[in-house]
């Protein structure tokens, strides 16, 4: 059977949602502590707020997922360790 993402098949999936809760899963890895989350029957998106809480995913939240990221990114490649020799001031 082909999935289907259809908005009716959303609105029953949201209803099974309602009764057995949301089933998370990693959409995206922004930092080590922060991921955004989509339920995998209603799409609902979250992500991990500053309290170490689960926030819905507004487009601003969006946004400062996507800088984090890009911070988290640019500090893992600073952090690879570059052998550089060391000059003797004379
Ligand atoms: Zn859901």
């Amino acid at each position: 059977m082909p999935k289907t993402t259809s908005p009716e098949g959303g609105k029953i999936s949201g209803f099974f949602c309602q009764l057995f809760g949301h089933r998370y899963v990693i959409s995206k890895q922004v930092t080590s502590h922060v991921k955004e989350y989509r339920c995998a029957h209603c799409h609902k998106e979250v992500t991990t707020s500053a309290e170490g809480k689960l926030a819905i995913l507004t487009e601003k939240l969006k946004t400062v997922n996507a800088t984090l990221h890009e911070m988290y990114v640019k500090r893992n490649r600073r952090l690879a360790p570059i052998k550089q020799p060391k000059r003797r001031v004379a």
